[in-house]
């Protein structure tokens, strides 16, 4: 056989690839190994098209596509992508993005060395949990604060550290599933307690939790149902009479809030969350919430309460397993202090987010559709519903405008337009109901809104041509 006659042969080799100064300018930028891997692939595709009768590609093509192969491995997994969803708190896209104040902390802290565990002033070991310790008794009353590496921790601490071997009293009406599997008579198991379950799914009274303490009884636990809604014939209760009954017997009440509301969430048009301060008011022994749903900052059990219950907490051996991150202590730490200087609605994202007016949201809303519609993308405004998310405020919504592409003005089908806009470099997440995609603004970070109509411009145009 001729090389006129086997395409295979025309194909460079490896080594010639490599030495190409196209191949050495990739060697510079991702390495030999990498790049031989590259090529190596690339090679096989050419070999696999040739034998279907493809002819053979250029020694160029294949660099190329070997360029192609390698910018797409060396895309970060976990990237960042724009969330226009209108979920605020979207569990699966991050939770809560951080303050930029929060950023530049975790930034300064992570570059080289902190004061992490040391204390300056004597010189000596001191301990990572006196970061955040004064800014959360200030800000929610406590004796004293400890925190964990998310709030599942902290309910799996305060638990094994208050109740191992006892018995703790919750309402049937609270045990609930939080999402990702996280139920709390799962957890309560766990942490070596014997769950003692009073009332019933919608009423649960203070007599129901008397009759319910034994010998055995350690705590009362109130969780927070975060997720769901029981509406009508219902009936908790409170906080305060749960630390009387349980004060009066030498025993404990914890409080898991789930989403660590700081503000009043009823100054927003939001039904009213229970605060943490409220709930140490009302004589919460120990209550715990998560860093990153309503409080808006990084992953992060909080644990606030009595001095003992915290000293407890601090020397149980479960306490290093969940310890907290320099980074996140970082970050945690400049996310309250937002809440103490009082600037928490115009620094924390969520929260500003959260405050958005409808106003603003509209002119938003109007001045994506203009600019839309420069690039010949068909966009109008719909009236919508932003929501909470996170688990939080269930059922609760705020009003906004949404951007609508509609099924009949769009010159590609809206689920391969929504995947083309999530398989981007920058994913762009969006939600399709009744022959639209929907963009919601209020989620969307301003510095965002440039890539938005680009990406929409781009990608309904592409659709056109083809
Ligand atoms: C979200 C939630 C948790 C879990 O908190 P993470 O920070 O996600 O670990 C626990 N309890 C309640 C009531 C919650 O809402």
């Amino acid at each position: 056989m001729t090389i006129e006659q086997n395409p295979l042969r025309l194909l460079p080799s490896v080594d010639e690839l490599l030495q190409s100064s196209e191949g050495q300018r990739l060697i510079a930028l991702y390495s030999r190994s990498l790049v031989l891997r590259a090529l190596r692939s690339s090679l096989a595709h050419a070999r696999t098209a040739i034998r279907s009768g493809a002819t053979s590609p250029s020694s160029v093509d294949l660099l190329s596509s070997a360029e192609d192969l390698l910018q797409r491995e060396q895309q970060p997994h976990l990237r960042p992508v724009i969330n226009a969803t209108g979920v605020i708190i979207n569990t699966n896209l991050g939770r809560a993005p951080l303050s930029y104040e929060a950023l530049q902390a975790v930034q300064r802290v992570a570059s080289g060395y902190s004061n992490l565990e040391y204390d300056l002033e004597p010189g000596e070991r001191g301990s990572r949990h006196v970061h955040v310790a004064a800014l959360l008794r200030e800000l929610t009353g406590a004796e004293d604060a400890i925190v964990t590496n998310n709030n599942a921790a902290a309910v799996l601490l305060g638990l094994s550290a208050l109740a191992m071997g006892r018995e703790v009293v919750i309402s049937r009406g609270q045990l609930v599933e939080i999402g990702g599997g996280f139920r709390v008579p799962d957890v309560m198991r766990q942490s070596g307690c014997r769950l003692v379950e009073v009332g019933t799914t919608n009423r649960t009274r203070i007599g129901d939790y008397e009759a319910a303490l034994s010998e055995q009884t350690a705590l009362l636990l109130a969780v927070h149902p975060s997720n769901f809604l029981i509406t009508g014939f219902t009936e908790a209760t409170s906080i305060e009479a749960l630390a009387a009954l349980a004060h009066k017997r030498g025993l404990l009440v914890m409080n898991d809030l789930g989403s660590g509301c700081l503000l009043n969430s009823e100054r927003y048009g939001l039904a009213h969350e229970p605060t943490p301060q409220e709930s140490i008011a009302a004589g919460a022994d120990l209550v715990c919430f998560s860093g990153d749903k309503l409080l808006g900052g990084p992953q992060a059990g909080i644990l606030v309460g009595k001095r003992e219950v915290i000293a407890q907490l601090a020397k149980h051996p479960l306490m290093r397993a969940v310890r907290i991150d320099k980074m996140t202590l970082a970050a945690l730490e400049t996310t309250l202090r937002h809440y103490q200087r009082a600037e928490a609605e115009t620094h924390i994202p969520i929260w500003r987010m959260i405050a958005a007016s409808s106003e603003r949201i509209n002119r938003r809303a109007t001045n994506w559709i203009a600019q839309l519609q420069e690039k010949g993308v068909v966009a109008r405004r719909q009236q919508g519903a932003s929501t909470i998310g996170g688990g939080s405020l269930p059922g609760e919504t705020l009003p906004t405008t949404l951007v609508a592409l509609d099924d009949a003005r769009t010159p590609l089908p809206l689920e391969e337009l929504a995947r083309r806009l999530r398989l981007r470099r920058t994913s762009i997440i969006t939600r399709i109901l009744r022959n639209s995609l929907l963009l919601d603004p209020r989620t969307v970070l301003e510095e965002q809104e440039p890539e938005v109509i680009q990406a929409l411009g781009e990608e309904v145009n592409r659709g056109a041509s083809i």
